[in-house]
């Protein structure tokens, strides 16, 4: 139980999903046992739809870890596609090139190393889809800067936004998490109520967030 979902739907939804890769499985096997905060696996299968429907080609990532999700993603596109993807932990940094190399995606993936609040201004490109998966509080900075290098009618996604209930109910709010609390509250008010999205909070995994990034035709006449 994570407070979103009883755990009986989030299995059972579990259920119906089958990898198979067996590689990209014995990965994620080894992710969860060393307790990185991978994409659950029902949010893989989203990612996987939205790609899909986008026919995405470029993505851009903030939040690596150890490269799971950016190689889960550069998969879905069958190799064709590019991700880049950014992460401000060495240790994690190190460990996502050696896994891409592993892979055999290095010409696919681009990890960047450091401070996406700083070096996301050093990326350039003209991204499809976004995914956004790091640190909270510096969600709405991660998404400004996503945006401006988006295409009209891309999709930007940011995980973990009902953080474990806390986002939905004060009652669950930990002392510790209360300024995460409030940023990623303001960031859906803001991501929800722009003329230039529409958006729709998902509850899936630990909250899901899909922004639909409307062509400025659609909304310069509001
Ligand atoms: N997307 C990955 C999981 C990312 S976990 C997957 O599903 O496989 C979040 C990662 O974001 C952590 O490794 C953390 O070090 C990194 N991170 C947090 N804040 C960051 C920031 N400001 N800039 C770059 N990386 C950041
Ligand atoms: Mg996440």
């Amino acid at each position: 139980m994570n407070n979103i979902n009883p755990s009986y739907i989030d299995s059972y939804i579990n259920s119906l999903l089958v990898e198979d890769d067996e590689k990209l499985n014995k990965f994620r096997e080894y992710c969860e046992e060393r307790a990185l905060p991978i994409i659950h696996k029902e949010v893989g299968q989203f990612i996987k739809l939205i790609i899909n429907q986008l026919n995405a080609k470029n993505i851009i990532e903030v939040g690596t870890n150890v490269g799971y999700s950016s190689i889960f993603m550069s998969k879905v596109m069958n190799d064709e596609g590019k991700v880049v993807t950014l992460e401000r932990s060495e240790k994690f940094y190190k460990e996502a090139l050696k896994n891409i190399s592993d892979f055999g995606l290095d010409k696919n993936i681009r990890v960047y190393f450091g401070d996406a609040v700083d070096i996301l201004d050093e990326v350039e490109g003209n991204f499809d889809m976004a995914f956004i998966d790091a640190a909270k509080s510096y969600y709405r900075i991660f998404f400004d800067k996503c945006l401006k290098m988006m295409k009209p009618g891309g999709i930007i996604l940011s995980d973990n936004v009902l953080y474990q209930g806390m986002i939905a109910s004060d009652e669950l709010v930990v002392r510790r998490k209360k300024t995460l609390v409030r940023n990623l509250r303001n960031y859906l008010e803001y991501i929800s109520h722009d003329e230039r999205f529409v958006t729709s909070v998902l509850p899936l995994g630990d909250g899901l967030a899909v922004t639909y990034i409307r062509s400025k035709e659609c909304y310069q006449n509001y």
